[in-house]
């Protein structure tokens, strides 16, 4: 008999915790799950629509991946090309779940959607340039067309230069890009995965309280039901705090030596929308450009066409703003506050004497008009007009903060997998490129904590059922034409170019 309610408890319902769901409940059919999700809806925050920039990073458009050159004047595209890796693992897998029935209608999820990196100014534009022979040598990248033309951007997206003055500017553009709704992936894997035998997905349960039983092995993980405030509890052997901007509050709450020092700090979001057909039709890209001064690398303001329920409308910022939630529908103001704790007390204080950039940037940010908004996307759409845009919230996104940043005092701003030294619990940190890399992140949170399911070649086999690309090098010199075979498939399975 087994001496615990489940194997594993998976804490939120975003992206994170409904891929991992699924993917070891597909390698283990005798896996007991147990997810709990805080709202009533699912997947209702950072991974939702509207929440996110649904871009399926590739590190096709995004400067951010590619610093300012080197000495020599190349451009470093190493973390483009792991990050188009990585994506490509999500899009095996969401090929191979629409080919077994476990997500249906693509169209509802992923979409087509040109790439795009756009420059301007007469030391932008030879960046780009070296940045796209750095990019388009390698096999990922090949199909990527560079131009400075003004008729041929007009062609790529029209409205960045309508109304531009003469100035010089610059552009790349690859056609495999994709528009990626995860909050519509990670319903369709949530309500997969509570179809499944021993498999519960909870919404409207709370995880309050996760502690170790007292075989020091296993942990009792409590709940309260939202709508009457009744609590649970129950055991489990494992535990996934996919809680997005909750997960610092239970790794705290969870007592873990891993979890010592942590703490974050929230940055709020918002976006300007459009909905004029007449502008909307004239936009099919995600255009990307460089992050103004003092801006931290996740502000990079991008333009963008969103299908979002069978709708398409343009999205541009992200805008940044103040906040002490760390979550948009279910935290509370008290969220910062009660992440103070005297392990983190120093660290904090530290991070805010040496980010007096990024503390500027958000009063900045969070003292803009409507108008100020409306100058910013001019950068990229000139001829904007107020009328047609409107402000949106965004999600929130915490950025963790570590003790073992020591004197540098660092805020994190890429994702990481925190686990702790008996690999019975696993927490994701930290939003960026986040969603786009969820299936490579959570076969890491598989690797260490259930490597028995990836062991030997059997264990290969096992996962390639279900990511006919895991553990296959494919960004290596020579793999263009592996590459190409396998990518081809997925693509076709979930209507996206490749070239
Ligand atoms: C402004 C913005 C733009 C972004 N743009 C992109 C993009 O273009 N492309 C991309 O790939 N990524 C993007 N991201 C990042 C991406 O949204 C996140 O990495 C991803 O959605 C995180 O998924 P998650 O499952 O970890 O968290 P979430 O989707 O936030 O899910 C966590 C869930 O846990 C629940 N929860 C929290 N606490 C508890 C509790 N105590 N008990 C029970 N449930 C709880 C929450 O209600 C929530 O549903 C962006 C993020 C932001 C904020």
């Amino acid at each position: 008999m087994n001496s615990t309610d489940s194997d594993v408890v998976l804490i939120g319902s975003g992206i994170m915790s409904a891929t991992l769901g699924v993917l070891l409940k597909r390698l283990n059919p005798k896996l007991r799950i147990t997810l709990y999700e805080v709202a009533d809806e699912i997947s209702g925050e950072a991974s939702d629509g509207w929440h996110n920039a649904g871009t399926g990073h590739a590190g096709i458009c995004e400067l951010s991946y590619t610093p300012y050159p080197e000495p020599d004047g190349s451009v470093n595209v190493t973390k483009a090309i792991d990050i188009f890796q990585e994506f490509e693992a999500s899009l095996q897998f969401w090929a191979q779940c629409v080919a077994d029935g476990v997500l249906q209608d693509t169209t509802n999820f992923i979409n087509p959607v040109p790439h795009v990196s756009f420059v301007r100014t007469d030391e932008q534009v030879p960046y780009l340039k070296a940045r796209y022979d750095g990019m388009s040598a390698h096999h990922f990248f090949a199909p990527m067309e560079f131009t400075t033309d003004r008729a041929k951007i007009t062609e790529w997206a029209p409205l960045l230069t309508e109304g531009r003055a003469q100035e010089a500017i610059a552009a790349t553009k690859m056609n495999g890009g994709s528009d990626v709704n995860f909050g519509e992936i990670a319903r369709g894997l949530c309500a997969w995965l509570n179809e499944q035998e021993e498999c519960k997905v909870l919404p409207g349960h709370r995880v309050t309280d996760l502690s170790r039983r007292s075989d020091g092995k296993t942990w009792s993980v409590t709940a309260e039901r939202s709508f009457d405030g009744q609590a649970f509890t129950s055991s489990t052997n494992f535990i996934f705090v996919g809680a997005g901007g909750g997960s610092i509050l239970l790794l705290q709450n969870a007592g873990l030596p891993e979890a010592w020092g942590l703490g974050g700090f929230p940055i709020g979001g918002e976006w300007l929308v459009c909905d004029n057909p007449e502008v909307v039709s004239r936009h099919e890209a995600k255009v990307y450009g460089q992050s103004p001064g003092s801006a931290p690398t996740m502000a990079v303001p991008h333009l963008d066409t969103r299908i979002i329920n069978g709708r398409k409308s343009l999205l541009f910022g992200p805008y940044a703003s103040w906040t002490t939630k760390y979550l948009h529908r279910h935290g509370r103001y008290t969220d910062l506050l009660r992440s103070i704790k005297p392990h983190n007390l120093a660290t904090l204080l530290k991070i805010g004497a040496t980010n007096l950039d990024l503390i500027g940037y958000l009063v900045q940010q969070g003292t803009q008009t409507m108008e100020d908004r409306v100058n910013a996307l001019r950068e990229f759409y000139p001829a904007a007009k107020s009328t047609d845009w409107r402000l949106i919230e965004a999600g929130i996104r915490v950025q963790a903060i570590k003790k073992t940043d020591g004197e540098a005092g660092i805020v994190h701003y890429g994702t990481e997998v925190l686990t702790s030294e008996d690999r019975s619990v696993s927490a994701l940190l930290g939003a960026s490129p986040g969603a786009s890399t969820s299936v490579h992140i959570v076969t890491e949170v598989i690797r260490k904590s259930f490597p028995e399911l990836l062991a030997g070649d059997e264990g290969v086999a096992r996962m390639r059922q279900f990511i006919p690309t895991f553990d296959m090098d494919l960004k290596a010199d020579g793999a263009g034409a592996k590459f190409r075979e396998l990518a081809k498939p997925a693509r076709e399975q979930l209507g996206l170019a490749l070239d």
